[in-house]
């Protein structure tokens, strides 16, 4: 009976979208491999495509690359060696795979790991119907998160990140540049540690979302005085933190203006930064970091705050309604990235429901 059981999960046909070439992608269809030690196939029910997803579809590819670093699914068959999971058990797939081997992992840092994986950047992403993991890579999900909202948790769990590098104090100011995931989750976690976001976005509709959520002060870049609302806003002080989850080279300088002396500021996004190429600083902008004593830092991606930031979502002091208002169906996912890179919604994405 085992052994007709194994052979029918063996033959499950496994669906992925794949980027084959620039600007051309595939559904392709592969029979179900055996699973390995500590492994577990998992079923999934809801994925995101993010702007990481775009750039790799609009990008040439050396070898067909598999899409989509956010998934949250069911466990549907688990290898004999495997005892941290069953069968139904509902995870989310966390998107790093560090390898427990090199300096960095042998003294408490994975986090730095040297030969950190992460899904659909070095290795094959989870915009698939099934997907083999090793249950190192998994979170069990309480009851009371949803499906759809957990696949916002590395967002979260980023937030925390940035947070953690700020260490900011009740009533403190922090401007945030951009409304996309990153932007409106950091603002309501300004929100939560009582401090003051100031969120930045030439968009309307996600200042609004923004608004909606307690954000008070929502400026649009590209209608607004910024440096005039912020002097405004901060007493004339100017605020003691930024957070960049968006940026160019014109972004840089502007923003080493809202800050005051000795600020914190943190540069990070989850994948991908929203232009996607290299970001080229013109001297003088580090002659401003030199003279007004600023701390710079990088945050770039929510490793070792998964749990955390599912406890966030448990608690509903997160409320992740709404970020992304864009939903479409796991057949649909060729269609939908080439509807979303022609609109400004590339920067936000989709809910992908299976
Ligand atoms: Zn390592």
């Amino acid at each position: 009976m085992l052994d007709k059981l194994n052979c029918i999960c063996h033959n499950i046909i496994m669906k992925a979208w794949k980027v084959v070439s620039k600007e051309e992608m595939i559904l392709n269809e592969i029979k179900s491999k055996p699973l390995g030690e500590g492994q577990v196939k998992v079923k999934l029910n809801y994925s995101l495509i993010t702007h990481s997803d775009i750039l790799a579809f609009e990008s040439e590819q050396t070898e067909p690359k598999g899409i989509g670093r956010l998934g949250v699914g069911m466990i549907s068959e688990t290898h004999e060696s495997v005892t941290s999971f069953s069968r139904g058990d509902r995870v989310l797939i966390s998107p790093y795979f560090v390898c427990k081997d090199c300096f960095e992992c042998n003294n408490d840092n994975e986090h730095l790991c040297s030969n950190l994986k992460v899904l659909s950047e070095n290795t094959d992403g989870v915009l698939s119907d099934f997907v083999n993991l090793s249950e190192r890579q998994l979170v069990r999900l309480p009851e009371n998160v949803s499906d759809n909202d957990a696949v916002f948790i590395e967002y979260i769990a980023h937030a925390l990140n940035v947070f953690a590098k700020l260490k900011v104090k009740k009533g403190e100011h922090i401007v945030i540049v951009g409304a996309n995931c990153e932007g409106i989750i950091c603002a309501q976690l300004a929100l939560y540690y009582q401090a003051v976001p100031i969120l930045i976005d030439p968009r309307a509709e996600r200042l609004k979302k923004a608004s909606e959520d307690g954000v008070y002060y929502a400026i649009n870049s590209v209608e607004d005085n910024v440096s005039a609302k912020i002097l405004k806003s901060t007493g004339g002080r100017m605020a003691e933190y930024a957070i960049i989850t968006s940026y160019h080279d014109a972004h840089f300088l502007r923003v080493l203006k809202y800050v005051q002396r000795g600020a914190r500021c943190v540069f990070g996004s989850v994948g991908k930064s929203e232009e996607g190429g290299d970001v080229n600083i013109p001297s003088k902008n580090f002659n401003v970091i030199i003279e007004k004593s600023l701390s710079i830092h990088g945050v770039p991606d929510g490793f070792r705050s998964l749990v955390s930031a599912i406890n966030l979502l448990a608690n509903k002091s997160v409320n992740v309604k709404g970020i992304i208002t864009k939903e479409t169906t796991f057949q649909e996912v060729d269609k939908t990235i080439e509807e979303l890179r022609e609109t400004q919604d590339r920067f936000v994405g989709a809910v992908v429901k299976y």
